[in-house]
């Protein structure tokens, strides 16, 4: 530990943020990372304590707590405050393929389970994670590495989200031949088409993605695999063949009114903004515009927050977005101490922008949705709300929220767009290469592995686990890749951790 007093000297500082009103002009993102000099006292606030959560990674009351990649915070923490910065990167890239996500994107579980974060503001990890990662382009640490020897197997990765790029890149380390397949014009998965550009700008995902062709990866754009090719054809040319193709399929809303024109799921909806402004700066107009709508979202999550991000940046005439549950706390709760995951109240980039924008939080809790009404031509015109109130089920024991009798409520809308979760795998998908499937529709393997039902046939990521964080599918690419490389090579000293 550099300075064992770190963490009673210096505050927390945080990278600017371009302010609300300012930043949805355009969908740029909007942090200004602090100064190489600034970020090293952000490190010295990290006291490599006896208890290291932030690197544990470990599941607390059905929560993780923690890095689930068991990234070595408090190692590179001291590393940047020291100023070794390459050392710092190569402790980093030990256990993280793509921190130049990972820094944008988490939600940081390392910091919720920091041990300053227990009485007052967490260490800066994932700024410092940023810093690290940054550095290293530019100092040019962060550079293609072709394995030197190759070992004459083949591997077929289908979906370029975050797990079948961490499992190619292993894979490829390791020297086997990677081809990766995606039915997407560009290559990323939800990282490319989810994520708004505001969070996560798309050419940090271009820059990584030459590093790993460099490196030799084989990326084949445009083709759906069990549409375009046949599963089989796949199985027999590759010595295996890894599943990650997500958890796409979105839980509908299934009330009277679905079918009216100008309700759509929030993928399509985040999807063709991302496309259009990368394909031509949105002049193509080939998007679904929120300008000059009245937006409600239905759900409350971090799906529904980039829509309503989104949405501000269209130009909406409001937005409102819709919770079945109860609003959390503002502080930990008894029952829900330092290190699990605090289940407490966030106010996200899209929420900050709304209350700038239109003065008032655009949640609203405890209510979902009734109807659908459209107008004679079938057009949305609104939705009819209702109230719910959390219930103790007699039998299981379990809350289930439970309809208020009386409480209808009518609300204006003419765009709706659904953000209410992801229900696993596409069929299509799963029944070309003959996969089982699981209760909860994700690809089933043994508990802990990634090996299908299917000879050869792996999967992993969303498509595995079902939707999760990119954290997660970067994990377990890195344990699908082991359990690959043991299957080809009989031993495999490919690190998950
Ligand atoms: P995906 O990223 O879904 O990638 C699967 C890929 O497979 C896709 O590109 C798809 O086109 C391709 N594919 C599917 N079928 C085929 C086929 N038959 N042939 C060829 N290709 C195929 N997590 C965070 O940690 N932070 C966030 O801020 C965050 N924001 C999110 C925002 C949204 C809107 C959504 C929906 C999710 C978000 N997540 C976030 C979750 C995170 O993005 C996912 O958990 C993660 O991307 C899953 O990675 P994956 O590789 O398993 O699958």
């Amino acid at each position: 530990m550099g300075k064992p007093t770190g963490f009673m000297d210096y505050d927390r500082e945080n990278a600017a943020a371009v302010a609300p009103k300012e930043r949805i002009k355009n969908f740029n993102e909007f942090h200004t990372p602090l100064s190489k000099e600034k970020q090293q006292i952000q490190g010295a606030r990290c006291m490599n304590c006896g208890v290291p959560f932030c690197q544990a990674g470990m599941n607390i009351c059905g929560m993780t707590s923690g890095c689930p990649l068991h990234n070595l915070v408090p190692e590179w923490n001291d590393l940047v405050y020291t100023g070794n910065w390459e050392q710092a990167y190569n402790r980093l890239a030990k256990t993280n393929n793509f921190p130049e996500f990972t820094s944008r994107v988490c939600p940081a579980l390392c910091e919720a389970a920091c041990t300053c974060g227990h009485w007052e503001d967490p260490v800066t990890c994932r700024a410092n994670e940023n810093g690290i990662i940054e550095n290293a382009y530019e100092q040019g640490y962060a550079k293609a590495n072709p394995p030197k020897v190759r070992t004459g197997k083949k591997v077929a990765i289908i979906g370029s989200g975050p797990s079948g790029l961490a499992a190619a890149d292993q894979l490829n380390k390791r020297g086997h031949q990677v081809t990766v397949y995606e039915r997407d014009d560009r290559v990323g998965g939800l990282l490319m088409y989810g994520i708004p550009n505001m969070k996560l700008e798309k050419w940090v995902i271009d820059r990584k993605i030459a590093i790993m062709k460099e490196e030799g990866i084989v990326f084949e754009t445009g083709v759906n695999v069990g549409k375009d090719i046949k599963a089989a054809k796949l199985v027999k040319e590759y010595d295996r063949v890894i599943l990650a193709c997500g958890a796409k399929n979105p839980r509908d809303i299934k009330v009277p009114g679905r079918d009216a024109k100008g309700i759509y799921f929030a993928v399509d909806f985040l999807k063709a903004t991302t496309k259009s402004l990368l394909d031509s700066d949105l002049k193509d107009n080939k998007y679904i515009s929120a300008k000059g709508k009245k937006v409600v979202i239905i759900g409350g999550g971090d799906t529904g927050n980039d829509c309503v991000g989104t949405s501000i940046r269209h130009g909406c005439a409001s937005v409102t977005q819709l919770e079945m549950m109860p609003m959390p706390p503002k502080e930990r709760a008894e029952d829900n101490p330092w290190p699990e995951w605090p289940k407490v109240l966030k106010t996200d980039y899209g929420q900050e922008e709304a209350i700038a924008v239109f003065g008032h939080d655009p949640r609203i809790y405890q209510t979902t949705v009734k109807e659908f009404t459209k107008d004679k031509n079938g057009n949305l015109n609104g939705l009819v709300t209702v109230k719910l109130e959390p219930k103790k089920d007699e039998k299981t024991g379990r809350t289930i929220m439970e309809e208020v009798a009386g409480s209808e409520k009518k609300m204006e809308a003419d765009l709706v767009l659904i953000a209410a979760g992801f229900l696993g795998t596409e069929q299509y998908v799963a029944d070309a290469f003959g996969v089982n499937l699981n209760a909860r529709t994700n690809v089933a393997t043994e508990e802990g592995a990634y090996a299908t039902n299917v000879k050869n046939v792996f999967a992993a990521g969303d498509m595995h686990r079902g939707q999760s964080l990119v954290v997660w599918a970067i994990r377990e690419g890195r344990e699908v890749a082991r359990e690959v490389d043991e299957s080809l090579m009989g031993y495999s000293y490919l690190s998950v951790q």
